[in-house]
């Protein structure tokens, strides 16, 4: 998705071969390179070789081509460097430490007592709460499958018949509220 950030998107340039790297993937749509800046040997970082911003804009077959890309190289710089074990480190937003405009996947091989910190305190958390986030999630979720339901229902959504038969079905037993678990759960809370 081009934006007017492509420009200077170092991650672009490396997909059209514009910045030296060492580049250890490469397919249709994904492109995996050594980090110039490892935080462990054999650092790696995965891309969509088109710029998306973040990690919702990425349409799902190339998400899952990242994905799948990833999977195989965190087995393989398990194997080839000796690493125990893998963490594999995608961040949304500023406050998540992302940094670049580019959807990018870390794969960093781990050793024992290697000094990496990925980790956070757990809290306590009441009943109520996790009430209160269930409610709050379900309800944006089941919005969101709502507009999904009626843009494959008004066409605006290309899918095969029979998926979009069963659409129309699930959209009007959501509009009767006979739904799913979700909003049995919902109203049972
Ligand atoms: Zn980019």
């Amino acid at each position: 998705m081009a934006d007017e950030n492509q420009n200077q998107c170092p991650f672009c340039a490396i997909a059209e071969n514009k910045l030296p790297t060492v580049k250890i993937y490469e397919d249709n749509a994904v492109i995996a390179v050594l980090d110039i800046h490892p935080a462990s040997k054999g650092h790696i970082v995965v891309f969509p070789k088109q710029h998306f911003s973040f990690l919702y804009e990425l349409p799902n077959n190339i998400l899952s081509q990242v994905f799948i890309v990833a999977k195989s190289l965190s087995s393989a710089a398990i194997e080839a460097f000796g690493a125990t074990g893998v963490n594999i480190v995608y961040s949304m937003g500023a406050s998540a430490g992302q940094r670049v405009p580019h959807v990018l996947v870390n794969i960093i091989p781990r050793y024992e007592n290697d000094g990496i910190k990925v980790e956070w305190s757990n809290k306590e958390v009441s009943q109520d709460e996790l009430a209160d986030s269930f409610k709050k999630i379900s309800s944006v979720m089941q919005k969101n499958t709502i507009e999904t339901l009626k843009a494959i229902k008004e066409g605006k959504l290309k899918v095969p018949d029979e998926v979009k038969k069963q659409a129309e079905k699930l959209l009007s037993q959501v509009e009767n509220k006979k739904e799913t678990k979700t909003v049995n759960s919902l109203e049972e809370l």
